[in-house]
């Protein structure tokens, strides 16, 4: 089965679960797959289907040619020449038969290449004896019925064509019976009645092994679904975790994850920058305009914010209240400062109101920005951020509505 098939398995759509789930809540022996489910199961069966049946054929001409063989070896020649010619038809017929299964073929050919393929070779068998006479005759009958009895246990085809091999079977064994000069008429039919019997119970347990695989293919569908589901509910729920729910924005919980992950997997020795973002004077517009129009001042910023740096490679993450983390994984100091001049202006220039800000009567940002540097220690991502908000605590105390960006401390202040 191939890659788009598993698929197919796995994503079912509601009215097929429910019939699933139908069939499944119903007595096992009530199970009959219908329309697509039917389809799926079919799909799903045929690659062992077609390998028992193909080894199967395999099987039986060998089985052919050796008894042949031997005959030849062990019986008078006379006898053994008049087997060559009907042992002849089993070959191509199974081989026929095999073929057919090579690959998926129109249902009709599949249902012939059983029948057609399984009658030629039950004559076949069958007119060996017949063709040698005296105790050969019984002899390969009861060969030709123990032939179409393991292929009635062993192929997992619908049941009609399994009734059709059986009833040809036991006609073929009715027929040469009844022809056999060595048995009465009574005998025939009672020999046919006490086989039948036997493959009668062959193919009622043929009929169970089919519904059984059907009820294994239903259990593995919902299975399949539900893992389906539970994945689905997962990553639903993983988002949640991840996301702020106000803003849209990755949250604090995401960020940590993001630079822990940064930093272990190979971040480790290149340039990495944080920028520390903080609203100016936040309260005050709380305070004055309401804080849902607070709100809608986050989500405002926060959008700024992502639009201002790198697509698919800077992270954003709403950290506090009105505070924002940006992570930009292989900035330098000054590729940092950019950035972050580049968020401070977006947020000016959207002129978002703020008429009780000490700094200007529309919304503005502090943003203090630390980068790792090259000659020095690595820093851990806890050093960064500590030396992002340092840095942002001084663009406040400068006036707000700036960038600043981190300085070391002289040696030995
Ligand atoms: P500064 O310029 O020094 O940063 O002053 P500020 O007023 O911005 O700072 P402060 O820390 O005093 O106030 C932050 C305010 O942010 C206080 C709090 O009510 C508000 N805040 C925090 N989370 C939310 C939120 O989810 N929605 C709204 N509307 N306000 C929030
Ligand atoms: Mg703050
Ligand atoms: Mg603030």
């Amino acid at each position: 089965m191939g890659a788009s098939a598993r698929m197919r398995l796995q994503l079912q759509p509601p009215a097929i679960m429910a019939e699933v789930e139908r069939l499944l809540a119903g007595r096992t022996r009530d199970i009959r797959l219908k329309g697509e489910l039917r389809r799926l199961f079919q799909e799903r069966s045929w690659p062992r289907t077609a390998k028992i049946i193909r080894a199967w054929m395999t099987w039986v001409i060998m089985l052919d040619a050796l008894t042949l063989g031997l005959n030849a070896v062990l019986l008078p020649r006379a006898i053994a020449l008049s087997m060559i010619l009907p042992a002849c038809i089993l070959p191509p017929a199974a081989l026929a038969s095999a073929f057919v299964w090579t690959k998926p073929r129109a249902f009709w050919l599949q249902r012939l290449s059983i029948t057609g393929g399984m009658f030629f070779i039950l004559m076949s068998v069958a007119l060996v004896g017949v063709g040698a006479g005296g105790e050969f005759y019984e002899r390969h009958l009861n060969i030709m019925l123990f032939v179409a009895t393991t292929a009635i246990i062993i192929f997992a085809v619908p049941l009609r064509w399994t009734l059709t091999v059986a009833a040809m079977a036991l006609g073929l064994y009715l027929f040469f019976q009844l022809h056999n000069p060595r048995l009465e008429t009574g005998s025939a039919v009672a020999a046919t009645l006490f086989f039948a019997s036997g493959i009668i119970a062959t193919v009622v347990a043929r009929r169970t092994m089919n519904i059984l695989a059907q009820k294994t293919f239903l259990l593995e569908l919902r299975d399949r679904s539900r893992v389906a589901e539970l994945a689905d509910a997962n990553a639903r729920l993983e988002r949640l975790a991840r996301t702020d729910p106000l803003t849209g924005i990755a949250n604090r919980r995401w960020m940590m994850e993001t630079l822990h992950r940064l930093w272990s997997d190979g971040m480790k020795g290149r340039d990495a920058a944080m920028l520390m973002c903080d609203i100016d004077d936040f309260k005050s517009l709380n305070d004055r305009l309401g804080h849902a129009e607070g709100d809608r001042c986050l989500v405002k910023v926060a959008g700024i914010i992502q639009s201002s740096v790198r697509r698919n490679r800077d992270h954003v993450a709403r950290y506090g209240g009105e505070e924002f983390l940006v992570v930009l994984p292989g900035a330098d100091e000054r590729e940092a400062a950019h950035i972050a001049e580049r968020i401070r202006q977006g947020v000016e220039a959207a002129s978002l109101p703020n008429p009780a800000s000490r700094v200007a009567p529309y919304v503005t940002l502090s943003i203090g920005v630390a980068a790792q540097a090259p000659d020095d220690a690595i820093a851990s991502p806890e050093q960064l951020q500590h030396r992002a908000d340092a840095a942002l605590y001084l663009a406040k105390q400068a006036g707000r509505n700036r960038v600043v960006l981190h300085r070391p401390d002289p040696p030995g202040s």
